[in-house]
């Protein structure tokens, strides 16, 4: 039996291109946190936690604190039983998803490489191949249109547009990427919890002749009724974010018919392991999923493209963030990008290199 010997964490700065903009805040440069989970054997996987304190509460502190907390639940447990370490984990600690999908993926990690196989195969796919979509930020219509323009060019046929600053300027942007990016490439709408429930039918309604067929969390996450009550008179898909954090978080948004898609984040649900969860109550309502991401590297945007490329029912894949850093050259590989395709590894595990010092 494989055993856990020790469990290590840091932090790992990231340094954006450009800052990033959505309605709750401006971050400029990013902290994540990489995990290293070792095993007797001499096997280790790597995984990484990104706390958007806005989002999840987490903090890069937080999360080195409850992986180093957890660190003394877990070793000398077998690194895959995944059921029983995420049970072990949930009695320790309550929340704190992004320090437990640090964990989780690290595990997944050793897995793949016990076997020998690529996470999507553990994971029960077929495909190495997914799409991902690339997010425009706020920022002044015209700007936001010539961002578009080059995301398009790119290759890319999936954009996602931040909004919820001003209404007249979300229209006048989205406007604006329409006339830019043409006809065919799809484009959906994310308002981080910013509108009302008129706000959000009025607006939407003036963004339907433009082609925007679906908006992500346009009222504020405890507002489950909002949700349902645009869902009901919506021409349009209702997606949740923030609104779901558990697979709990699922099913009391199912029983409520506030959703068609849910956009899973493994920072939020505490992993894969989770995600897998929340995505089978989703299949079985018929209710689609997206995964998304926080500010991750390529360590957790490879453990989410697994997830979409093994899971049908991930219909949208949200997995940019890595492309706003510059490459430290310390996470590499994982996969190969080409526009919106990502072509996963045949590396085993996450096939993820990590060249860094751990003290
Ligand atoms: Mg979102």
């Amino acid at each position: 039996m494989l055993k856990i010997t020790d469990i290590r964490a840091k932090r790992v700065q990231l340094k954006l291109h450009e800052p990033v903009v959505i309605s709750r805040g401006t971050i400029t440069h990013a902290d994540t946190v990489v995990a290293k989970v070792l095993t007797d054997e001499g096997i280790c996987g790597y995984g990484e936690g990104s706390g958007a304190t806005f989002i999840t509460g987490e903090t890069t502190e937080t999360i080195l604190g409850a992986i180093q907390m957890l660190k003394d639940e877990l070793v000398g447990l077998d690194p895959l039983a995944i059921g029983h370490i995420h049970r072990v984990m949930d009695q320790a600690l309550v929340g704190n998803g992004s320090a437990k999908a640090a964990i989780d993926i690290a595990l997944y990690d050793i897995m793949g490489k016990a076997v020998k196989a690529p996470l999507y195969k553990i994971l029960g796919g077929i495909s190495s191949r997914i799409e991902t979509d690339m997010t425009v930020l706020i920022d002044k219509p015209s700007v936001m249109a010539e961002r578009a323009k080059e995301i398009a060019a790119r290759g890319f046929r999936f954009i996602k547009v931040k909004a919820g600053s001003d209404p007249d300027e979300d229209i006048e942007a989205i406007r604006l990427i329409r006339e830019a990016v043409g006809p065919s490439v799809h484009i959906k709408i994310d308002a981080n919890q910013a509108w009302s429930v008129p706000e959000c039918l009025r607006i939407m309604e003036r963004l339907l002749p433009l082609g925007v067929d679906l908006v992500e969390q346009p009222v504020p996450y405890w507002d489950l009724d909002g949700l349902a009550q645009i869902r009901r008179k919506a021409r349009f898909a209702v997606m949740a974010d923030e609104s779901c954090f558990t697979p709990q978080d699922a099913v009391a948004l199912i029983k409520k018919d506030a959703v068609d898609m849910i956009n899973v984040k493994l920072m939020k649900c505490g992993g894969l392991y989770r995600a897998m969860e929340i995505d089978s109550v989703c299949r079985a309502a018929g209710v689609g999923c997206m995964v998304g991401c926080m500010v991750e590297s390529r360590i957790g945007i490879a453990a989410g493209a697994a997830l979409v490329a093994s899971h049908p029912n991930f219909r949208f894949a949200d997995l940019d963030s890595y492309l706003y850093f510059e490459d430290t050259g310390e996470i590499r590989g994982g996969f190969i990008a080409k526009g919106g395709e990502m072509l996963l590894t045949d590396e085993p595990g996450l096939g993820v290199t990590v060249d860094m010092e751990w003290a």
